[in-house]
């Protein structure tokens, strides 16, 4: 047979094995159905002993009379509305933790020892032979079933939980109790020429009210008939000379039918609430599991952000928690990009999870997420958390292989009031990032400094929108001189943020802070468009232009369209493309270099110089160079600091220059302070210069006004910007 057959078979037996959920389905399912069996059996159960109460006393019912209604009836009567009770508890209990419980158990114990008795009595004054079979035997099921119902009463006055074999043991009991009930009342029936309802009723109630596997349900529903008909065939037996009927053909078929229905029943009702179970099952699972991914970071296991701000702010909450205690840690783990970068991603996540782990089991009790990336944060309580993390950071020392890592930690007491956990783990990474690159700290707290400067960063990403509406946002330009002559042959816009509050801002406030926050697009594109316009404005007025390079921001490529941008605003003011140049730094090219690749591929192809900053300044410069094309090469600063002090910079400066005229770029050197750095430069071979020593950035028109007053001359290819855009 094949398994899939063999399984179906299974199924049809109801022999197949059962997830746990779909068992307590059943369990609950037949717990919850036999309270409406219960109630019912509890009420026709009083009916029918107040009946016979009734004929006892009309009929002034005495002796052996009395006796044999009492054998015959009552005892039967007494031991169904026992079990009816008992159960009627135990579901009750099982469904609404319903526990008092207590004289109705007590009134069901007194019922069945009342039962036991009488049935002992029987069992010791008679014998198998002097009454008949059937009755013995019913003797002996009275009285077994007497005995367990007061011991279930016991069970369930001593206990007040629910204990599943229990009251499954209580369903079994019971029904038995029914079907043996329908046994005994409906042979007695026919025994007077009654129908046999009784046991009919029985049938139906305790197998198309509960839900039996097909193969249990047969069981019960095929021994009872053949017990009851078997039961019947004696008594028509012992009768008949009585004139009793017989067991005709039709009631045959009759019984038959009745069990083949009963059974069907049996076996659809159990499908059905099978497929009820396990569809239940699946979407019990389906939530569960998406319920567990809300709340876990899928690559190290531990909890996530929605978890950790749920969570705080409950604990926040709570009275009991002591505040004054509570500290929320930023953890990050410094120089993590290139630790993946030299053993790839593989070893990088792995190195993360086991960070994860660590940091959930040195914090035991506290609420850990992992924020993003390569960074976590806790909220815990402040004694030895500096500790802690001095202990962390020692382990992740010694995980580091070839790259330096450390673990800088930025802490955030809340004030009293407090409640945002975003805002926290802002203030604490803003703790922690104010001491990154600074080697000799690992831990910071928040403080009032910090918290001056927090403020600054949340007002101006929350205020850059209204910055550009408003005009706060201003290009000051630097000019780019020639070596050859002095003269300018450039213009760097640099962007600059007129505060009424704040004052001058410069870019150092807000450009970091814009990309954080994936803002920077904006201040790019208004600054793109700015200078259009002041293009514009001089070729109108005959004003001298150079070509101006505005500074770019890796997301600004990937937030919106800005070569798009770029064209259109060119077109719109009538700006030759030679006249905007795009600088691209260094550094962002470290990350998503195939976007930029093709970027500065478009750029270039669409007529732009684009132009590499801060060269010398990152990791990979020379990779740098090796992969891309760029027009321009700006050497970082930072080069031309230690001139004078430094004999090895003049070297490396001038092994720069000679690289660039190799690959055939043009060389600029950045930070030009006195004239020595400049003829030192021009002696050298490089190209352009740009510094203090030939103007700070400044407005549009102190340029002009500058230029005006011959302090400084544009080289003359761009003396009138409207020309050259013309010719
Ligand atoms: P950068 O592009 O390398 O710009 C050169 C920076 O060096 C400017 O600082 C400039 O004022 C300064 N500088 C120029 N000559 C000298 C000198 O002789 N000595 C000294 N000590 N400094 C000099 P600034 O204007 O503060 O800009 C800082 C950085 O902000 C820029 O570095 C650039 O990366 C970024 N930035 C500025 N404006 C924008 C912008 O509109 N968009 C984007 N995305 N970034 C911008
Ligand atoms: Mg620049
Ligand atoms: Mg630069």
């Amino acid at each position: 047979m094949s398994d899939a057959a063999h399984n179906k078979l299974m199924q049809w037996l109801g022999i197949e094995k059962q997830s746990k959920y779909v068992r307590d389905y059943f369990y609950k399912y037949n717990i919850r159905s036999s309270i409406y069996m219960s109630v019912v059996v509890i009420a026709l159960e009083v009916w029918m002993i107040l009946r016979m109460i009734r004929t006892v006393v009309t009929n002034h019912l005495t002796g052996d009379v009395f006796w044999g209604v009492v054998d015959k009836y009552f005892m039967n009567y007494f031991i169904l509305l026992s079990a009816g009770i008992l159960m009627l508890l135990y579901a009750l209990r099982f469904t609404y933790g319903w526990q008092k419980s207590r004289w109705a158990a007590l009134f069901v114990a007194a019922l069945s020892l009342t039962v036991c008795v009488y049935e002992i009595h029987m069992l010791s004054t008679h014998t198998i032979r002097n009454v008949s079979a059937l009755t013995y035997l019913n003797y002996i099921i009275l009285f077994i079933a007497g005995a367990a119902m007061i011991v279930f009463s016991a069970m369930l006055i001593s206990s007040r939980k629910d204990k599943k074999w229990q009251t499954l043991s209580v369903l079994y009991i019971f029904s038995f109790i029914c079907i043996n009930f329908g046994i005994i009342i409906s042979v007695n029936s026919y025994a007077k020429g009654e129908q046999i309802l009784t046991f009919l009723t029985m049938e139906l109630f305790v197998v198309c009210l509960l839900t039996w596997r097909p193969v249990i349900g047969f069981l019960i529903l095929t021994v009872s008939y053949v017990v009851f008909f078997e039961q019947i065939d004696t008594l028509v037996a012992v009768n008949s000379p009585d004139g009793l009927p017989g067991i005709t053909e039709s009631t045959q078929i009759n019984g038959f039918t009745m069990w083949l229905s009963t059974l069907l029943f049996c076996i659809s009702s159990y499908r059905k609430t099978r497929s009820q179970a396990m569809q239940d099952e699946s979407l019990v699972k389906m939530n569960e599991h998406l319920s567990e991914i809300s709340v876990t970071d899928e690559l190290t296991g531990i909890h996530n952000m929605f978890y950790f701000r749920e969570e705080a702010k409950k604990l926040l909450s709570y009275v009991t928690t002591d505040r004054e205690r509570v500290v929320y840690l930023f953890l990050d783990i410094e120089n993590f990009k290139s630790y993946n970068e030299q053993y790839g991603f593989h070893q990088g996540n792995d190195l993360l999870r086991r960070f994860a782990k660590a940091l959930e089991k040195s914090f035991p009790g506290s609420i850990v997420a992992r924020y993003s990336d390569d960074h976590f944060v806790v909220l815990t309580s402040n004694e030895g958390c500096e500790k802690t993390v001095a202990e962390l950071s020692g382990g992740i020392r010694n995980n580091q292989g070839e790259v330096q890592l450390s673990l800088k930690c930025g802490a955030y007491r809340p004030a009293d009031d407090e409640a945002d956990p975003s805002l926290a783990c802002d203030r604490a990474r803003f703790a922690c990032n104010a001491i990154k690159k600074h080697y000799d700290r690992s831990f910071c707290y928040y403080d009032k400094s910090l918290e001056d400067q927090f403020q600054l960063k949340q007002y101006i990403v929350n205020n850059i929108d209204t910055a550009i509406e408003n005009g706060f946002i201003k290009v000051f330009y630097q000019p780019v001189v020639s070596t050859k002559n002095g003269k300018i042959v450039g213009l760097e816009a640099l962007a600059r943020w007129q505060d009424p509050d704040y004052g001058l801002l410069p870019p150092g406030a807000f450009i970091g802070v814009l990309e954080e926050y994936r803002q920077i697009y904006k201040l790019d594109r208004y600054i793109v468009e700015q200078v259009c316009r002041d293009y514009r404005d001089s070729a109108d007025h005959g004003e001298p232009f150079a070509p101006v390079s505005i500074n770019f921001s890796r997301l600004d490529f990937e937030m919106c369209d800005m070569i798009g941008h770029l064209n259109a605003q060119a077109e719109a003011y009538g700006v030759p493309r030679e006249y905007l140049d795009v600088e691209i730094t260094e550094s962002a090219l470290s990350d998503r270099a195939d976007l930029l690749l093709e970027v500065i591929q478009s750029l270039r192809s669409a007529g732009y110089k684009v132009w590499l900053d801060d060269f010398g300044s990152g990791y990979s410069s020379l990779n740098v160079l090796k992969d891309y094309y760029f027009d321009v090469l700006k050497v970082d600063m930072k080069f031309l600091s230690g001139f004078g002090k430094n004999q090895k910079t003049t070297t490396i400066i001038q092994n720069i220059i000679n690289l660039t005229q190799q690959l055939d770029m043009v060389s600029l050197t950045e930070g030009v302070e006195t004239k020595e750095q400049y003829e030192f430069l021009r002696s050298i071979g490089c190209d352009r210069a740009q510094g203090y020593l030939f103007g700070k950035p400044m407005p549009l028109a102190d340029l002009r006004e500058r230029l005006h007053r011959h302090e400084i001359a544009v080289s003359e290819e761009f003396l009138n910007a409207g020309q050259t855009a013309q010719s």
